[in-house]
């Protein structure tokens, strides 16, 4: 299997975390993104640990000067960077009817536009290489919808949409743009749902559990691969079941 510099944003904790340790023990180079460093460097100790290659970046999604100053911090430590996990997010949920602007603009931000502005950091590394492997970490209710997320939603179905784009503008340069759904994965971003609500998501889950970080970085670590050279623009489900 050949060997990349694969970076992935929100690597800090939850499936960001496990996508970079499923990507280093695949043999690549992996630079860690998120807001927090001390965070981010104990998952990278964990990494070289094992015996991994991993790289810090302090990086904030809500601007774009942070975002390219990750990038060129990134290239130039830990070579071209030819696979992206687009993981970051974040939600601000409420109904549409009293939703602030500040909560819609601050999801649309981080979770589609900071994703779009990494894509255009690692493009013309990728161009160059000829080869090149883009993940894009959408959600379930990017395609069902999901009342009280109007702003998650939007920016996890504008996500689906960038990566069929995307895999049409860049498919001839031998990249490849995937989408990953997850249904729902024990991390810090569920653990605030009551208990009341998780019952009821687990009766509408065939496969009869909640995901891990480890079912999406399994995924992940597929798309990024070269086994995975000829699947573009197509949307993963990693749910259980819960949205066919
Ligand atoms: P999490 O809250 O545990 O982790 C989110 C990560 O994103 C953290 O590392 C955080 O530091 C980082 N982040 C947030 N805002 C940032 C910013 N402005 N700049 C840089 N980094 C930022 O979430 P998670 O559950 O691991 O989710 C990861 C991704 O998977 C998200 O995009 C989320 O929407 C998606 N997802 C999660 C679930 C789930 O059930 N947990 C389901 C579907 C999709």
């Amino acid at each position: 299997m050949s060997s990349h510099t694969a970076f992935v944003t929100g690597a800090s904790r939850g499936i960001g975390r496990a996508c970079a340790i499923s990507l280093a023990s695949a043999g690549h180079r992996v630079v860690l993104a998120a807001r927090d460093l001390a965070k981010l460097e104990s998952v990278a100790e964990e990494i070289r640990a094992t015996g991994g290659t991993a790289f810090v970046s302090a990086m904030d999604l809500s601007s774009e000067d942070s975002i390219r100053a990750a990038f060129k911090q990134a290239a130039s430590e830990a070579g071209p960077i030819t696979i992206l996990v687009n993981n970051a997010g974040i939600t601000r949920d409420g109904l549409s009817m009293r939703m602030k602007r500040e909560d819609w603009d601050a999801v649309l931000q981080t979770n589609l536009t900071g994703s779009f502005l990494c894509i255009q950091q690692v493009m013309p590394a990728m161009m160059k290489e000829r080869w090149g492997r883009i993940v894009n970490i959408s959600s379930v209710v990017g395609e069902s919808g999901n009342p009280g997320q109007a702003n998650y939603v939007a920016s996890k179905a504008g996500l689906i949409g960038l990566t069929k784009s995307l895999a049409q503008e860049l498919g001839s340069r031998n990249i490849t743009v995937n989408a990953i759904t997850p249904g729902f994965i024990d991390t810090d971003m569920t653990a605030v749902l009551s208990e009341e609500v998780k019952q009821r998501m687990l009766a509408g889950i065939p496969l009869k559990r909640f995901g891990k970080p480890e079912d999406v970085a399994a995924a992940v670590r597929f798309l990024a691969s070269d086994d995975a050279g000829y699947i573009t623009g197509s949307v993963l489900r990693v749910n259980g079941g819960m949205y066919l």
